[in-house]
């Protein structure tokens, strides 16, 4: 479904990644493991088309990331990807209930069909209560569970999350992967997820591991 192969990106003199690759099948859930510095966020950064990698190809159902215009590429994104990361990606000035119908409204999707979907997944992630309180008011594990539920809302093919249990306790972490992978699941998303917490990884049905920019698969399927 997406493809990477042979990812350059470097910062100034940082060379993040140095020929890294990645193959994400459909529904499949892959974990991203290395250690702190190795290139996960950029690995993850690129094969979302949110940065352009110095060389290499990102391949997202024979069309090719790094060549199109932003404009398809935000296209792509906005209808084929969705996102969770470790904090700070709700509105704060908006809902909760508002945070997760925005995909679809930004996809032209009336008020009315946005809310009505918007609920429904908030239901399933369990944080139906928080619906019209803004995001500063919920606790991290509801804030990360409306995270779930705009990254799914508008039926996405793959789920990028990076570190998506990072700020939480394993009680609430586990919650938030479970349901997560729960839905993926139901709706045949893959998900991409980085994490530096094996019991995190163990949601996953196979595990990447990044080194130095270099990225190996290891066969570890469960
Ligand atoms: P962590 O587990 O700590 O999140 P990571 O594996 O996600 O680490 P990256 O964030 O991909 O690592 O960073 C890889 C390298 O690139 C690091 O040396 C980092 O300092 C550098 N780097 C990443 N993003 C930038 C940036 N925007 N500007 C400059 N250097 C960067
Ligand atoms: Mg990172």
């Amino acid at each position: 479904l997406l493809v990477a192969q042979d990812l350059h990106k470097s910062f100034g003199r940082t060379r993040a990644l140095e020929g890294a690759g990645l193959t994400i099948r459909a529904g499949e859930i892959v974990a991203v493991m290395g250690p702190s510095g190795s290139g996960k966020s950029t690995l993850l950064h690129c094969l979302a088309g949110i940065l352009p990698p110095d060389s290499g190809t990102v391949t997202y159902r024979d069309r090719e990331l790094t060549t199109m215009s932003d404009s398809a590429r935000s296209e792509l994104r906005r209808t084929e990807f969705g996102f969770v990361f470790q904090f700070g990606q709700l509105v704060p000035e908006l809902t909760c209930l508002e945070n997760v119908a925005l995909p679809l409204r930004l996809s032209g999707v009336k008020r009315r069909d946005a809310e009505r979907a918007a609920r429904e997944w908030m239901a399933r992630l369990e944080v139906d209560a928080v619906a019209d309180q803004r995001p500063g008011e919920t606790s991290g594990g509801q804030g990360q569970r409306v995270a779930v539920a705009r990254a799914l809302v508008t039926g996405p093919k793959v789920v990028f999350a990076d570190e998506p249990t990072g700020a939480l306790d394993s009680l609430n972490g586990e919650r938030v992967m479970h349901l997560l992978t729960t839905a993926a699941r139901e709706t045949g998303a893959a998900v991409v997820l980085v994490t530096h917490e094996p019991r995190v990884a163990a949601y996953s049905d196979r595990e990447v591991v990044v080194r130095d920019g270099r990225s190996r698969d290891v066969e570890f399927v469960r």
